[in-house]
């Protein structure tokens, strides 16, 4: 009974010129409350258009083409995809809150950051303008914003990089959604910065008691933070499961070469995705069978570019991949390795 989310074969398409970009293609996951969720991959592999189809954030030529986004409320379910605008309305903010990396796409650059907190509470809730602002006062302290009462009138402009980001916290919490999406929030931000921001996202999530979908391309912030990860790539989850046995064991190829490649805490980023040959294939040009086999040094001719594997628990986790796939067991020296 503590599911939070459950997401059901979802697809989003980008209706180009060109053709069709299966940008978010058959993608199922489930968070349950108070729990955080990484979801990782490289740029372009679908996480911030799956995040945005949840809330129907995607904008023309983007759509939603299918599948099942279930959000489980205090009294009851409601089904997200297709849903009325005026339901999308109650649900954003109230139950399920963004952020973005960049503020200022969801903060207004003419208002002060008070009276735009004050509006979504407002909107929201039965309170008076007074008890709304004091409510904007607290979350602005909360998030560590020095002198509340007088930031509270100021606008998006005259603060920091930083505190530009806790402000749209502040914002998006104010409401005290049960779920925070929050994709790349530290990402435009200084390594002491983001360090601040994310101990404030687990304290506030502590206290609220709210999920957080985090969708971040950097395993470290990832590992700090999650309780359960999820890797894409092409517009699919390749591998799901606990944040701990994903980190520690991919078994997915791309998880183990993304984790390879990925910088450990404290690092210097900069071997990005160097273990991984070849590169992202075009959005046009996706592959047949296993989207990944081009780049795959596990891939079986006639079979990984034919079958399109789908996700089997593996040891506890899900992978979908043609090697755990129609077997009982991995079989020995078929298997890459899990170290
Ligand atoms: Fe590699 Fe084949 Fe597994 Fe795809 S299905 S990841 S190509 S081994
Ligand atoms: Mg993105």
């Amino acid at each position: 009974g503590d599911v939070l989310l459950e997401i059901e074969d979802l697809h989003t398409h980008f209706h180009m010129d060109d053709g069709v970009v299966h940008a978010v293609d058959g993608v199922d996951l489930r968070m349950r409350k108070g729990e955080t969720l990484a979801i990782v991959g490289e740029s372009g592999c679908g996480k911030s258009v799956m995040a945005r189809s949840i809330l129907h954030l995607v904008d023309p030529p983007g759509r939603i083409e299918g599948g099942k986004v279930t959000l489980h409320r205090p009294d009851g379910p409601v089904e997200l995809v297709g849903a009325h605008k005026r339901l999308l309305r109650q649900v954003r903010w109230k139950d399920i809150a963004m952020v973005f990396q960049e503020p200022m796409a969801s903060l207004s650059l003419v208002h002060t950051i008070g009276s735009q907190i004050i509006e979504a509470v407002r909107l929201h809730e039965n309170v008076g303008k007074a008890e709304a602002r004091k409510r904007a006062i607290e979350m602005l302290d909360r998030v560590g914003i020095p002198m509340p009462q007088r930031r509270v009138d100021a606008y998006p402009f005259e603060l920091s990089g930083g505190m530009r980001q806790r402000a749209m916290i502040a914002m998006a919490l104010s409401c005290r959604p049960s779920l925070l999406i929050a994709d790349e929030p530290t990402t435009a931000l200084d390594v002491t910065t983001q360090a601040q921001i994310l101990e404030l996202l687990r304290d506030l999530q502590d206290e609220l008691g709210m999920a957080i979908m985090l969708i971040t391309h950097d395993l470290g912030v990832a590992a700090q933070v999650a309780d359960t990860m999820a890797v894409m790539y092409l517009g699919r989850v390749v591998e799901y499961g606990s944040a701990e046995q994903v980190l520690s064991q991919p078994r997915h190829p791309y998880a183990q070469a993304l984790l390879r490649s990925m910088p450990r805490l404290g690092q210097a980023r900069q071997r990005r995705l160097a273990a991984i040959r070849g590169s992202v294939p075009p959005p046009y040009a996706r592959p047949e069978g296993c989207s990944f086999h081009p780049r795959c040094d596990h891939a079986v001719e006639g079979r990984c570019d034919v079958v399109t594997p789908r996700l089997t628990e593996v040891g506890g986790r899900e992978v979908a991949c043609l090697l755990y796939q129609d077997e009982p067991e991995p079989q020995r020296g078929g298997a890459p390795d899990d170290t």
